[in-house]
């Protein structure tokens, strides 16, 4: 498990160097971007990529544009452009007056465009489609294009008719005059304008061509005065093109892009085109389903800012592509939790127990700690009677070998904050299904180990008051897929779904403490793990929790 360890960050040294004093940037402001494509909501790879944008600005005192990147006029939807900022703000990052649309610089992308053709460096082709393909070319044979020595005139009139709309779909494009032999097929003439007559979300009917990311991009950040360009490793082979653009255009501004690995996370998938089929097709309740690997699923799953920064830091920001257990993301939540959450009590499959010589019609109150780790988060009084809830699983009939909670004539076992018990027997129905568990209990041994120094030999288990509880539907989830690779290209992801990555839970008793539970918030029920109020489902009436993750950690560090 090399990679999660804090690994020197290669990106912020290049920017050490571009700021230093004979460095590219200065006297600069670091100055980076945030580009989402606002089809679809946040992931837990989008935000390795904005803690990167964010993160590095905040690091070297300088600023950080959110823009959406909407360059693309099909798919873009104003409820995501509003998600995207509340997740952003959620893990507690700030743009400022720093929001843009890419769609708001299309007039200067045709300016440029323009620019480029006067210039000799841009003409208008008219290959199909299948044509481009067809003389693409191959590493040993330059592309063929057929168009590259239109007369600049003739290049400027064509591209102002594509424009005014003369053209159908497809007719002509607009291609960058590089290099037909060029080893990278990004060089090789690329496509820099298309014709398309669709609506844009943004701009309406206004155009009919629209220009190519590689060139957008480019010129978008050198407007905005970004210095460092932070995206992911694919656009790796694309940097030639983004360097050839903001040095033939006559932009103010030239920025450095710097790629780094995506984030991969086993058995889950992160593209927006798999995570939206999931929602289409109803195997998740919605894009913030607490089984998806969005952030707004992470949020209503209980995970916190600061395990999801963590968790994003302690990846690091690697050069080559790496998959991170999803045990790992789960450690990072513990961790925080452990700090943080309330431990209260909670039975998830309850038998009653019956302390059979408690006076019945009694009630006392126990003082439980709010949290053994933070002695100043206080304590509470949990009642306490005759008639309790317990775990059926922390009774056996019959006990297996080393089995230490409660069997008739088993050994002492502590009930939590309260008293010593010990199981004298249990009562069946017909089927000979256990409905009670009887038990004896100790007057003496109230609270912590009794004076006289007893040991205990059996477990200390959790319990609720019978007599004042509540009710509640807990959701346990596991992972949303049993295949540790579903994202692999090639596989039917949909096919290694895992058909028990949910399991609802009726009839819990959960103490009254939580009866206001809402969210956010997360508790430690005692012995199980976290768990928080659902945000959407929770209320007073109906109480709902999610299980965030389980006290169990299966991720070993350095392993
Ligand atoms: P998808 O393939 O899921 O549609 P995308 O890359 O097209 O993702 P964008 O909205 O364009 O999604 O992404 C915004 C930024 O987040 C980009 O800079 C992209 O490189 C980065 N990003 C997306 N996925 C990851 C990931 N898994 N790890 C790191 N960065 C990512
Ligand atoms: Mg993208």
């Amino acid at each position: 498990m090399a990679e999660i360890t804090e690994s020197k960050n290669f990106i912020h040294a290049f920017i050490d160097e571009d700021i230093a004093e004979g460095g590219r940037y200065a006297g600069q402001t670091v100055h980076t971007r945030f580009p989402p494509e606002p089809n679809g909501y946040l992931h837990i790879g989008h935000c390795k990529a904005l803690i990167i944008d964010f993160g590095t600005a905040e690091k070297y005192g300088g600023l950080c544009n959110l823009r959406m990147d909407d360059t693309n006029p099909t798919k873009e939807d104003v409820e995501f452009v509003e998600a995207i900022k509340e997740d952003i703000h959620w893990l507690g990052f700030d743009w400022g007056d720093r929001f843009y649309y890419g769609s708001d610089y299309f007039e200067k992308d045709y300016e440029y465009a323009v620019e480029l053709i006067q210039k000799g460096l841009a003409y208008v082709c008219e290959l199909t489609p299948e044509q481009f393909k067809e003389y693409r070319g191959d590493l040993n044979t330059p592309a063929i294009s057929p168009y590259r020595d239109r007369p600049i005139a003739e290049s400027l009139d064509l591209f102002r008719r594509m424009r005014d709309g003369e053209f159908e779909d497809n007719r002509y494009t607009l291609r960058a005059k590089i290099d037909l032999a060029s080893g990278n097929f990004n060089m090789r003439d690329p496509v820099i304008y298309r014709i398309r007559h669709m609506h844009h979300h943004r701009q309406g009917d206004k155009w009919c061509i629209y220009p190519m990311y590689d060139f957008a991009h480019p010129i978008q950040d050198a407007l905005e005065g970004i210095t460092h360009s932070l995206c992911s490793l694919e656009f790796e082979n694309h940097r030639p093109l983004y360097n050839w653009v903001v040095e033939n255009v006559s932009v103010p501004h030239h920025p450095r892009q710097i790629e780094f690995a995506r984030l991969g996370i086993d058995h889950t998938v992160l593209s927006k085109r798999k995570l939206r089929a999931l929602v289409e097709n109803g195997y998740v309740s919605g894009w913030d389903d607490p089984r998806m690997p969005t952030l707004c699923g992470l949020r209503r799953r209980g995970y916190t800012p600061a395990s999801i920064r963590n968790f994003c830091e302690r990846v690091g920001v690697a050069k080559s592509p790496n998959t991170i257990p999803y045990a790992f993301l789960e450690f990072c939540l513990r961790e925080d939790l452990n700090e943080t959450a309330q431990r209260v009590m909670a039975v998830l499959k309850p038998v009653k127990l019956t302390i059979t010589n408690y006076p019945e019609g009694k009630s006392e109150l126990v003082t439980v700690e709010n949290n053994p780790n933070h002695p100043e988060d206080g304590t509470r009084e949990v009642s306490f009677s005759r008639n309790l809830w317990i775990e059926a699983d922390d009774f056996l009939a019959e006990p297996i070998p080393k089995y230490k909670r409660l069997y008739p004539n088993g050994p002492e076992c502590r009930l939590k904050g309260a008293y010593l018990i010990q199981c004298t027997g249990c009562v069946t129905d017909e089927n000979g299904n256990v409905t009670e568990v009887l038990a004896t209990y100790d007057p003496e041994s109230r609270g912590g180990d009794p004076a006289d120094g007893r040991k205990v030999k059996g477990a200390t288990i959790h319990w609720v008051d019978a007599e004042n509880c509540c009710d509640a539907e807990v959701r346990q989830y596991e992972n949303l897929f049993d295949d540790p690779d579903p994202d692999a290209s090639g596989k039917d992801f949909l096919s290694c779904l895992n058909p028990h990555s949910l399991e609802v839970l009726t009839g819990c008793k959960v103490e009254a403490a939580l009866r206001e539970a809402k969210a956010p918030a997360s508790y430690q029920f005692m012995r199980l793990g976290y768990f928080c109020p659902d945000s959407k489902d929770c209320t007073p009436d109906h109480l709902v929790f999610n299980r965030s993750v389980s006290l169990k950690d299966s991720f070993k560090p350095g392993k």
